[in-house]
């Protein structure tokens, strides 16, 4: 490595780089060239920073998986120049955004960092220098002459994230991000330490995969007390359907009433792939562990075990995008890819 590391800086909105409109008073992206002229400390940095920005900076609701695509072509085009990178997004959709990147670079063994602020960078009380300079920190950092991260990660208030192990849980705090089955891979405080017991270790020289493929023909499914036969049956029936991810109660418990079990069966017939995820907050899919999740195992429900919904969405458009082989697409979503579940 030469001396100073090089970061690439990839723009894509996000209040961060937000400034009020005069008319409407509604928070809207602005020029990313104006966004750095606010942050002067970025020249006291012991790297080397290069930018780059979407055309047109977004709000991160209008995220896509085309976006997502043009993000891991950036890091593929610009792989052997930079040491890191940094991907200023809008903190909404940023655990779907990192836990999508961490299934499109296989292979990865430079660290990808997203972050953003809840507050704009122009704004007294902004966390967004916080942020932005740490995330830029961990992206240069080396130990042993190795990056010491070589995954997608997420960096928000003082907190370094596996990215697909991420969820928003906040709206309003500068806290916003929670990883509620896997510790953060590093704290900021006087210190900045990795854990490098819990960090992906890259073994070999393998290079870098960069999947350009999602098949977005899928949807979630919150269960919740009442829905009904008709609804669920108008689900399974949208057209090109391929997957579901169903969001159960607790450890993966379900209705177990004939009608519920007989619209899934049939569905997994037809070859849809559904896919049980918890939709509590922390803790893992554990099929067979009550009468109202046996029958789901059995029909052939692929379990999520303690996978985020953000992660498992990515997955399901991922592994659909790959094509992969209807007799081995249970195995491989059970298993772990990208360190997004146990
Ligand atoms: N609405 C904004 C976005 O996600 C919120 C944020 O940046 O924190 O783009």
């Amino acid at each position: 490595m030469q001396s100073k590391p090089n970061i690439l800086l990839i723009y894509t909105g996000g209040t961060i780089g937000m400034m009020k409109d005069f008319e409407t008073g509604a928070l809207k992206a602005f020029n990313f060239k104006k966004l750095l002229q606010k942050i002067p400390e970025l020249q006291q940095l012991d790297c080397d920073i290069e930018t780059i920005s979407f055309e047109k900076p977004i709000d991160s609701s209008n995220i896509s998986p085309d976006k997502w695509i043009t993000i891991a072509t950036i890091i593929e085009d610009n792989y052997v120049k930079f040491d890191g990178f940094v991907v200023l997004h809008g903190s909404d959709t940023m655990s779907y955004s990192a836990s999508a990147l961490s299934f499109l670079l296989e292979n990865l063994n430079k660290p990808v960092i997203f972050t953003g602020s809840q507050l704009p960078i122009g704004d007294l009380r902004t966390d967004a220098k916080e942020n932005l300079i740490t995330a830029i920190q961990i992206a240069s950092l080396h130990q042993k002459g190795k990056p010491a991260v070589q995954e997608v990660c997420l960096y928000f208030e003082y907190k370094l994230y596996r990215g697909n192990r991420t969820t928003k849980i906040n709206a309003e705090h500068f806290n916003a991000f929670s990883s509620p089955n896997f510790p953060p891979l590093a704290e900021s405080g006087v210190h900045l330490k990795i854990n490098s017991n819990i960090v992906l270790q890259k073994k070999g020289h393998k290079k870098l995969v960069v999947h350009k493929q999602l098949n977005d023909d899928v949807v979630v499914v919150k269960m919740f007390p009442g829905i009904n036969e008709l609804v669920l049956s108008s689900i399974i029936a949208i057209p090109n359907l391929k997957g579901i991810i169903l969001e159960t109660y607790g450890s993966g418990n379900a209705p177990n009433e004939d009608w519920f079990i007989n619209t899934l069966k049939k569905a997994i017939k037809s070859g849809l792939h559904i896919i049980n995820v918890t939709q509590c907050s922390g803790g893992s899919v554990n099929m067979g562990q009550y009468e109202t999740s046996t029958q789901l195992k059995k029909i052939g429900i692929i379990s999520g075990k303690d996978i985020t919904t953000e992660a498992a969405i990515t997955k399901l458009m991922y592994l659909l995008g790959q094509n992969v082989a209807p007799s081995v697409f249970k195995t491989i979503f059970e298993t772990s890819l990208r360190g997004e579940m146990q």
